[in-house]
């Protein structure tokens, strides 16, 4: 039998249970107070501890993980529930229709082409309860308006304001400050598993989900990826600044908010001008595909690359 967790180990545990999923910084800074070891000159002592508290969580159908939060790249250390089922995941606190509306927000997050990663607040008000009556399958997709249970028809604007409101502050949604809903940290740390089950499209350089991501720049190319995963490639000595899957040229964009410059009419480039003189760019959508395209842009009237629709939190 294996050495019981030592106070050190449950330390770590408790500043998790008390205080949620924490920043890296905060985790290891905690570490290094329990065994006087620097994770980052330590890395092997560090994934072994991770490995010892695992192991017995196991028992519990939990593990302790570290994760990026793709609102702002920063890895965060956090419990995972490993059962599979979103009502254990969100715990005893929420009401049924308070779930189905997070997973239809979720849902409408991930289904999201142009991979924002979030939803104007509207929009997460307007969600749909109605495609997340559970069939006996666990899934379905179409409306049975008779089998529509009354708290959800009933389940009302005050009331969705009410439970947004609560899965931030648990930091299950994460509320931008120009009022966009997308995953908070508690989601991006446990619904990783879901994001594989349900063929969420993955980062070309990290191959984890890739829910809020830059698109390439190609029309014709399906790939992803994270933007601080564009930026560390891209900021490699004398990387190539292509796209791993079609080879085409892909610039790293400047997607902050307060950085986006309205621009009707972007001009297509021929190369990419080196960083600090390219023109900023819209955030997502046609005009900063457009821009960075290497070649004229392509008729951009038809139907987008669509995510699965059928990705559903079942
Ligand atoms: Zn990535
Ligand atoms: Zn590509």
């Amino acid at each position: 039998m294996a050495p019981p967790l030592t106070d050190g180990h449950k330390v770590l545990i408790q500043a998790l249970l008390s205080r949620g999923p924490l920043p890296e910084e905060d985790f290891h800074s905690i570490f290094s107070g329990v065994t006087g070891k620097n994770p980052a000159n330590h890395q092997q002592v560090f994934n072994d501890y991770l490995l010892k508290i695992n192991r017995e969580l196991s028992y519990v159908n939990c593990e302790v993980r570290g994760c990026r939060n793709q609102n702002d790249g920063n890895v965060h250390y956090g419990f995972v529930n490993n059962v599979a089922d979103e009502e254990s995941k969100l715990g005893t606190k929420y009401s049924v229709p308070q779930i189905a509306f997070y997973r239809a927000i979720i849902e409408a997050i991930v289904q999201d082409a142009a991979a924002q990663g979030s939803i104007s607040g509207i929009e997460a008000l307007n969600v749909r309860l109605e495609n997340q009556v559970q069939t006996g399958a666990g899934s379905q997709s179409q409306d049975h308006p008779s089998t529509i249970p009354a708290a959800f028809r009933n389940f009302s604007l005050s009331q969705k304001e009410k439970t947004l409101e609560e899965l931030t502050r648990d930091r299950w949604l994460y509320i931008s400050v120009d009022d966009r809903v997308g995953l908070g940290i508690r989601s991006f740390l446990d619904l990783r598993s879901w994001f594989r089950s349900n063929d969420i499209p993955s980062c070309e350089v990290c191959n984890e989900a890739a829910v809020k991501a830059e698109l390439c720049p190609n029309e014709n190319c399906t790939a992803r990826i994270h933007e601080y995963c564009l930026k560390q490639r891209f900021s490699q000595r004398r990387a190539e600044r292509t796209c791993p899957s079609c080879g085409n040229q892909w610039g790293l964009s400047i997607p902050k908010a307060e950085e986006v410059d309205e621009e009707d009419e972007p001009n297509p480039v021929q190369t990419q001008p080196p960083l600090a003189s390219r023109k900023k760019r819209l955030r997502t959508g046609e005009a900063s595909r457009a821009s960075a395209l290497s070649q004229p842009p392509p008729d951009v009237s038809g139907p987008r690359r669509t995510t699965r629709s059928s990705a559903r939190l079942s």
